[in-house]
């Protein structure tokens, strides 16, 4: 089975309202920089150990297929049970991923690697053990759909390009 991945608009609700609210990111908050939140079906995994979310810069070569300049993929099965406070740790731990910096008043894009296995502020203030799955109040994720995976990829598509035309007005 190939991996599918889906635009999920309940993850970037709260990445915005991050962006918006938490000083750390201010970075972003003050860039131009389009991030699109996704939704994978993959059981990722690394060295023996579960992934929850991967952070990746896109390519400009990549970008006529997928125009934005971040995307932040959330592993599904292996955040199964966590809480909308856990989902919100873990999106905050990946936009701390997001490196901006500025080239003759030209924004440029990469990613920033972790300090420690975490980044040593989400665990400064949430605690090294904030992605245990403790079973209390688990958020509840829309269900999958089963769709077929051409009609998915134009819908994200259809879905980007508003989001962009809505950004650029
Ligand atoms: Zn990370």
């Amino acid at each position: 089975m190939p991996e599918r991945r889906q635009i999920n608009d309940e993850y970037a609700k709260i990445a915005k309202d991050l962006i918006d609210t938490e000083d750390v990111l201010e970075h972003i908050r003050t860039s131009q920089a389009t991030i699109v939140i996704l939704s994978s079906d993959m059981k990722k995994m690394k060295d023996g150990r579960k992934v929850c979310g991967l952070c990746e810069r896109i390519d400009e070569k990549y970008k006529w297929g997928l125009p934005a300049d971040f995307t932040i993929t959330i592993y599904e099965p292996n955040v199964r049970g966590f809480t909308e406070e856990q989902m919100r740790i873990l999106l905050f731990h990946e936009l701390l991923h997001i490196k901006i910096d500025y080239q003759d008043g030209e924004e440029k894009y990469s990613t920033n690697p972790h300090d420690i296995e975490d980044f040593r502020y989400i665990i400064d203030r949430f605690g090294s053990h904030w992605d245990e799955v403790t079973g209390e109040e688990p958020m509840i994720f829309r269900a999958s759909v089963t769709i077929n995976l051409d009609d998915q990829i134009r819908q994200n598509l259809d879905h980007l390009n508003e989001r962009k035309s809505d950004f650029d007005e």
